[in-house]
């Protein structure tokens, strides 16, 4: 009999109680593990007021005690990777080095959220007018909520609640459904760390939730991340219910090699970028464009045979290098996209359709697969796959692999491979996406720097953490304020000047 998982509302975890539950599987054995409750408009309701009740006194709270909380909460996490990466793996199927590492890439912003009392820090300035003085404070927004997709059940949550808590907003995280139990140990340690009872809720559930958090008239900024076709749903929902809203997308990456780079470099880079967390990344490369045939040979001469050795296991298996895929239905999908380009007529390389994993017959395994001889035209160069399915696509020289890039529909990360200063300066320069990388397959920015993609990757104006996720999360008010000296100007009819 699997687990029933609870929503945790007001500093408690709380039963579901619309009576509808989705199934959780572990994606390693195919087995369900546990239940996890999927939210009523009443149940979304209860979170959005325990959040809404704890906005005043949270707002009102100093940044420094406010920090010193973040900073309890950081040491907790430190304490608890180990166990927190093993819920990640357990619900995901990714390996406990990569899980391990995206928790330390969440930690990374609860860090930098620490110096909250820094980055709030408002601008003045003296004598705008005669004895005139104006300043500015950035002020928080009030309910926010985060909405968040399975593949990083830990670190893309962690872009949106530490930076708004910190800030003084309170906070509801909609977590996905299919890996619910990481946001529930992260809010219970958060309460842990001395975080008072409804600054920050987890609410589990599907679309029902969603809609009923874009539609609250108490919800003042919505943080999205997942498929582009929910995001531009969320942006334009949110948008038209007067909330400020960040909505991140898919992503189809590309890598340009080009004649100069270092091959062995640049195959290593692809191995890890294209079947770590088995490309269920929406920094993967998913697209390698070579650069003359020489290169585009050389390079599928290098893949093929580490392609066709990639180690497949589950996450207890230390030497498996990448786990299965989230579930059964998406296993289906990622073989129906391999189907689909050897229909299209692109050269299958590596097929990793027949993959066994020995005492794992109903995992939702996929070997890696390669591709070669892929055009722009093909359903598998246009789509996001999302799984170990690598394309090679080959163009005759620099300006068509710039060109491929940038007629692609997104824009969230991308990379180049070359020794040559002025081409990767001219890729930088002019590629037209978000997250560039110059020698670095996978550019997720730090903490410190914002994450977001262009194009259709990215829906809303402002990235996610740094700065950006300051002036989400905050709105800028300036105060104007002349103190009485005795000395009077009389009433002025025009508009008010430095006079
Ligand atoms: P998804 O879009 O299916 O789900 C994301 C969230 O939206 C979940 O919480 C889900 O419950 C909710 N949702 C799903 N359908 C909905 C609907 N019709 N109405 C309202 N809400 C709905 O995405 P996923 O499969 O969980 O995650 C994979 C996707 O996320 C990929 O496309 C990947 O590229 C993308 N992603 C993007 C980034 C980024 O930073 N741009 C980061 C991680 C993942």
């Amino acid at each position: 009999m699997s687990k029933t998982l609870s929503h945790y509302i007001n500093g408690t975890l709380v039963a579901g109680t619309s009576g509808r539950f989705g199934d959780v599987f572990n994606p390693a054995t195919g087995e369900v593990a546990a239940r996890v409750p999927l939210a009523s408009a009443t149940e979304t309701e209860a979170a959005v007021q325990a959040a809404a009740a704890a906005f005043p006194a949270w707002r009102d709270t100093p940044p420094l005690r406010r920090a010193a909380i973040l900073f309890r909460f950081k040491e907790l996490l430190d304490g608890h990777t180990d166990e927190i990466a093993e819920l990640i793996a357990a619900e995901h199927g990714k390996v406990i080095s990569d899980a391990r590492g995206s928790l330390m890439r969440g930690i990374e912003v609860v860090e930098f959220a620490c110096g909250a009392p820094h980055l709030l820090k408002g601008t003045f300035s003296e004598n705008v007018g005669t004895n005139v003085d104006s300043h500015s404070v950035r002020q928080p927004v009030g309910v926010c909520a985060g909405i968040t997709p399975f593949n990083f059940p830990a670190m893309v949550p962690m872009w949106m609640f530490p930076m708004a808590i910190a800030c003084g907003n309170t906070f509801v995280l909609k977590t996905s459904e299919r890996v619910p139990s990481t946001a529930l140990r992260l809010a219970q340690l958060f309460s842990e760390a001395g975080l008072p009872p409804g600054v920050f809720n987890v609410l589990n559930g599907d679309h029902q939730a969603v809609d009923a958090l874009l539609t609250h008239p108490d919800v003042a900024a919505v943080s999205f991340v997942g498929s582009t076709a929910v995001a531009e749903h969320v942006y334009r929902t949110g948008t038209e219910h007067g909330k400020r809203v960040q909505a991140l997308g898919g992503a189809k990456n590309h890598m340009v090699v080009m004649p100069d780079a270092d091959l062995e470099q640049a195959t290593d880079a692809l191995m890890g970028a294209a079947y770590g967390s088995a490309g269920e990344r929406c920094m993967a490369i998913s697209v390698a464009v070579a650069v003359g045939e020489d290169t585009a040979d050389a390079l599928i001469e290098r893949l093929a045979p580490r392609v066709a050795a990639l180690k497949v296991g589950p996450a207890s298996d230390p030497q498996a290098e990448m786990g299965p895929l989230i579930t059964r239905t998406h296993n289906e999908r990622v073989r129906g996209y391999v189907d689909l380009g050897v229909s299209e007529g692109a050269k299958l390389v590596v097929d990793g359709r027949g993959i066994e994993v020995p005492g794992h017959p109903e995992g939702f395994y996929l070997g890696g697969c390669l591709f070669d001889e892929v055009t722009a035209n093909m359903r598998i160069y246009r789509e996001e796959i999302f799984g170990p399915v690598l394309v090679v696509v080959r163009v005759p020289d620099f300006d068509s692999a710039l060109a491929l890039v940038n007629a692609h529909e997104y824009g969230n990360g991308t990379a180049i491979f070359t020794r040559d200063g002025d081409t990767a300066r001219t890729f930088a320069s002019r590629v037209q996406v978000g997250m560039v990388g110059v020698n670095v397959p996978i550019p997720v920015p730090m903490a410190f720097h914002s994450f977001g993609g262009w194009k259709r990757s990215l829906f809303g104006d402002v990235h996610m953490h740094g700065m950006e996720g300051v002036h989400f999360y905050t709105k800028l008010k300036t105060v104007t304020s002349r103190w009485p000296t005795g000395i009077r100007a009389g009433a002025d009819f025009h508009m008010p000047t430095m006079k």
